[in-house]
């Protein structure tokens, strides 16, 4: 049998844990890279040098002979410098585009009138990279927005360059709630000159240019980050108003469930849990829910359920749901809640009375915080995400791993990541409530809290989490898989 050839990829991100992470962009770039670097093939990842770059331990070395470039977006020449670091564990390399200019920000992203060539910049960089180095990827993987031209250029702009003749482009959409969307005064900044055409026209004639729409249209492939919501995004009902797109391209849309980052997100191994646990042995997660219960000021009760949500505050993840019946339930039932995040502030006010009226039994903790999110997942019973749509969700496949039951709404990658409970066959992972409502969530609460109380099928539930198998090697290999496809390599 022939030995098949290892695949030349440039994996184009605004994000990559923990570099730079604002949600699971970031875990998924990262661990989809150091999954592929990891299986031979040649990875290259370009992302921005944020001046908030979480630099941990990590060294940022300038890159010989590719310092202060210089791209010319429409009016603007952007001068840049490439930097490089490799990642410890896994030694994958990552590109750095250093550009104060555009980066010095107090965020990753911002609502700036310049925010469009921050993005621009990491697009026409990223092939131009490519160029510099006279690398010659058989794949383009441009994630979300942020990197969504990259299609539309390799076909226009760069397509003399026989550097790029064989290079499919494959664009993933994490979230198709954000899509980038520009007044078209921006176009003479994408400096697309006679290629102007390619952009979508009834959008222009409107006055908008929409960068995830032009890599819809242009990438060889679009693939997103569940099966479910491959199917969903097609509709009208989920697709942000390009599922007519979506539609007319769906032999070229696939759904692949997203991995989990083993090496980040294990029990076994958790350095940044108070106590290590397994399947066979959860005398640990015991541990870390009296110092979770004990971190959050919480009373000690080990007996009571504690409810966990980490999320940002955003719409898209149900929050409207909890307000409508989490005071209630609060008084009904007895449950803890434990909340990490932030965003709406009027969200924030929210969890933050409810930590007023109830200090005994809910805790707030306003912000980003890596090793509570560990925590919490580790030491909590029951994870809570009643997602209006969610193209994967992360957290509830942490929460499989961490034996912590999720209660989620029936869409996107919960529905294809978590099994309804079967009380009689001891069989499921979670509670599922297919409508958006208030009854949805009420009952699905009640139902989790119910089952609960039946300790011996309790455990048998979260033993059937802790078993499913969400590593990378299974959904790398069908990135790989598609690639290769694609490239006919
Ligand atoms: P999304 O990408 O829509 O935010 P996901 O569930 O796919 O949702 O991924 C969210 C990621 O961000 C997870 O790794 C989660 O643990 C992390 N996260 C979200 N909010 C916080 C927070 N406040 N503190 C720490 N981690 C967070």
């Amino acid at each position: 049998m022939a030995r098949k050839k290892k695949l030349k990829i440039c994996l184009a991100t605004a994000e990559f844990a923990p570099l730079a992470k604002t949600g699971g962009l970031a875990d998924v770039s990262a661990a989809l890279s150091v999954y592929l670097h990891g299986a031979g093939h040649d990875i290259r990842v370009v992302m921005p040098f944020y001046s908030t770059l979480n630099r941990g331990e990590l060294k940022f070395e300038p890159v010989d002979n590719f310092q202060n470039l210089t791209v010319t977006l429409g009016p603007w020449d952007v001068e840049y410098s490439i930097y490089r670091t490799v990642l410890p564990r896994s030694g994958l390399p990552i590109y750095l585009l250093r550009c104060p200019a555009l980066y010095d920000r107090d965020g990753l992203y911002t609502s700036g009138k310049d925010e469009h060539l921050r993005f621009l910049l990491l697009s026409r960089a990223a092939i131009e990279m490519c160029q510099h180095m006279q690398f010659s990827p058989d794949i383009f993987h441009c994630h979300d927005w942020h990197a969504a031209t990259i299609p539309l250029y390799l076909k226009t702009n760069y397509a003399w360059d026989k550097l790029f003749a064989d290079t499919r482009s494959v664009l993933t959409i994490h979230n198709i709630g954000y899509q980038g969307k520009f007044p078209a005064e921006i176009l003479a900044d994408m400096t697309l000159g006679p290629n102007v055409g390619h952009l979508h026209q009834d959008d222009l004639s409107s006055g908008i240019i929409n960068f995830l729409k032009t890599g819809l249209l242009h990438a060889d492939l679009l693939t997103t980050v569940s099966p479910t919501y491959a199917r969903e995004i097609q509709g009208a009902e989920y697709g942000m108003g390009v599922d007519d797109i979506l539609r007319a391209r769906s032999d070229a849309l696939i759904g692949i469930l997203n991995g989990v980052d083993d090496a980040e997100w294990d029990p076994q191994t958790d350095q940044l849990i108070p106590r290590k646990f397994s399947m066979q042995n959860l005398s640990g997660k015991k541990i870390c829910k009296r110092d979770l219960l004990k971190e959050l000021g919480l009373d000690g009760n080990l007996n009571r359920p504690v409810i966990a949500v980490i999320s940002r505050f955003v719409s898209q993840k149900g929050f409207d749901l909890m307000e409508k019946v989490l005071p209630r339930l609060l008084t009904q039932r007895d449950f803890s809640l434990a909340v990490l995040g932030s965003g709406d502030p009027q969200l924030e006010a929210f969890f933050d009375s409810l930590r007023r009226q109830l200090p005994s039994r809910v805790g707030f903790y306003r912000g980003f915080n890596n090793k509570l999110a560990h925590w919490i997942e580790a030491g909590a019973d029951m994870f809570l995400m009643p997602s209006r749509y969610e193209p994967c969700g992360l957290n509830q496949m942490y929460s499989l791993k961490y034996g912590t039951v999720p209660i989620v709404r029936e869409t996107g990658g919960l529905a294809d990541s978590v099994q309804q409970i079967n009380p009689s066959t001891r069989s499921g992972t979670g509670v599922l409530f297919r409508d958006y409502d208030e009854a949805g969530i009420d009952w699905a609460i009640n139902t989790a809290l119910d089952l609960y109380k039946d300790r011996p099928l309790w455990q048998e539930i979260i033993q059937n989490g802790m078993a499913m198998d969400f590593s990378w090697q299974q959904q790398g290999e069908q990135y790989v898989n598609i690639f290769r496809k694609l490239s006919g390599k």
